[in-house]
């Protein structure tokens, strides 16, 4: 099946570009980067091809180790002084 060249929402032009991709999995939100996407030059629109949508889904069910954690500095205080 090949990927539309318009958009469906509102008929506009779709674009392929590069984006980056948040999915929902479970509870969590995953971030995917370097996704090529047809994106609605229109309404904004982001399409995934069905084989892009399944590399997700892939990578998901598989739960590899992502390329990088974007982790926060986590600072620890000392315990405070007992009187
Ligand atoms: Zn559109």
């Amino acid at each position: 099946m090949r990927a539309a060249k318009i958009c469906a929402e509102c008929g506009g032009t779709l674009k392929m570009e590069i984006v980056t991709h948040t999915q929902p999995w479970g509870t969590q939100l995953y971030r995917f980067e370097n996704v090529p996407a047809l994106v609605c030059a229109q309404c904004g629109h982001v399409w995934l091809s069905a084989e892009v949508s399944q590399m997700i889904d892939d990578i998901l069910q598989k739960q590899p180790k992502p390329k990088k954690y974007e982790r926060v500095p986590v600072f620890s205080l000392p315990e405070p002084m007992k009187a």
